[in-house]
């Protein structure tokens, strides 16, 4: 087992830093008027935010504002990807939101991880599919790809005026060689986020991590110079990746992709990073460590949602009663393998509806559906 004993990988990321350089507040600052009755506010997963306090503010006078999270479509989720989703769903029944989803295909191609426009339209529905079928309704949420729309390009073209090229080139690390593609689009990402704003009249909130702070900032501040309502922030935090090294598309081993197989989930879930000790005695003499451990970090941010069967969980593991390999990884993979299960039922009502979701017309046959999804 690979084990590292120097902190918790969270730990060691210099979040004070950054949240102070950027004039981010600690979720602790709005603690009474959080909704704990979600495990993302209760265990501290949402851990910083920006002005969320005005849009409590606003449901308080019920005015209504709006969540906007996009997705950079890619060959498959992971499970991290979803984290964020899950948490806006949370957010969209309890405060009755809207949810924008702009499906970013042009920040793929522009970035070169895609290389045909086709191709990241095809990947945008294919991950719109997945997305809602962790259970969005359909009614409140506008879903669009980026490049089919119209009015994306109108309001990332009057935003371009608000950003120079050196402030970009600055905030992103851009060296100059790249295409002008990638720097146009922190306009374009700008239109994403405040389209429900200048459209709809609805302040926003946009959930990430914090490091995609930088389109925020460049955001608010064509906000400001716009007179309109800036857009607010929760900070979430990422799952650990399976191995202990950060998750990452690139590197399977490190995540649970939604169509990962049985065996595979096995294959990896066996292999993970955890707190445990090098032999069974030790374990057993011991106890392990939950706080450094993958297995328990993917128990706390998205399995266990019960606090008693958490808790229960954290003190086997420290008193020496549970072994990783017998009591949790076993547990971690019968909870995976349920979640795609019911993912893989919930995608075909999903595609039932799918027009429902999009603002524009959108063409299923592009798509390789399995058998049992095709309508
Ligand atoms: Fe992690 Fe469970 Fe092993 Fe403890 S017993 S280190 S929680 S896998």
């Amino acid at each position: 087992m690979n084990q590292e004993r120097n902190g918790d990988i969270e730990k060691r990321t210099d979040y004070e830093k950054i949240l102070k350089e950027f004039g981010i507040a600690h979720i602790e600052s709005i603690e009474n008027r959080l909704p704990k009755d979600h495990l993302f506010f209760r265990r501290k997963i949402v851990f910083a935010h920006r002005d969320f306090d005005k849009l409590l503010d606003m449901t308080e006078r019920n005015e209504n504002w709006a969540i906007i999270s996009g997705r950079g479509p890619s060959n498959d989720l992971h499970l991290g990807h979803l984290l964020v989703f899950e948490l806006i769903k949370f957010l969209q029944e309890k405060y009755n939101c809207n949810f924008f989803m702009p499906l970013s295909n042009d920040e793929k191609y522009v970035f070169r991880k895609v290389n045909s426009i086709e191709e990241t339209y095809k990947l945008s529905l294919e991950n719109a599919i997945d997305i809602f079928a962790i259970g969005f309704k359909p009614d409140k949420v506008h879903a669009y790809i980026s490049s089919e729309s119209h009015n994306i390009y109108k309001l990332a073209l009057s935003f371009s005026v608000n950003l120079t090229y050196n402030t970009v080139k600055a905030a992103l690390g851009l060296s100059g060689e790249e295409n002008i593609g990638t720097s146009f689009y922190s306009a374009i990402q700008a239109a994403h986020i405040m389209q429900p704003t200048v459209e709809y009249n609805y302040p926003v909130l946009v959930p990430i991590g914090l490091d995609q702070d930088v389109y925020m900032r460049l955001t608010r501040d064509i906000a400001r110079k716009r007179n309109l309502f800036p857009p607010a922030s929760l900070y979430v935090k990422y799952l650990k990746g399976i191995t202990g090294a950060p998750m990452s598309s690139s590197k399977p081993e490190t995540c649970i992709y939604l169509r990962d197989d049985e065996r595979t989930v096995r294959k990896k879930i066996m292999n993970a990073f955890t707190g445990g000790r090098a032999t069974k005695k030790e374990q057993r003499e011991l106890g392990g460590v939950p706080e450094l451990c993958t297995v328990f970090d993917w128990f706390k941010k998205f399995f266990v949602r019960d606090d008693k069967e958490l808790e229960e969980i954290y003190t086997k593991c420290k008193s020496g009663e549970y072994i990783c390999g017998i009591n949790c990884k076993p547990r971690l993979i019968k909870y995976i393998t349920d979640y795609q299960a019911k993912h893989d039922e919930n995608r075909k009502k999903v595609i039932k509806n799918i027009e429902k979701y999009f603002e524009h017309k959108i063409d299923l046959s592009l798509l390789d559906l399995k058998e049992s999804e095709k309508m």
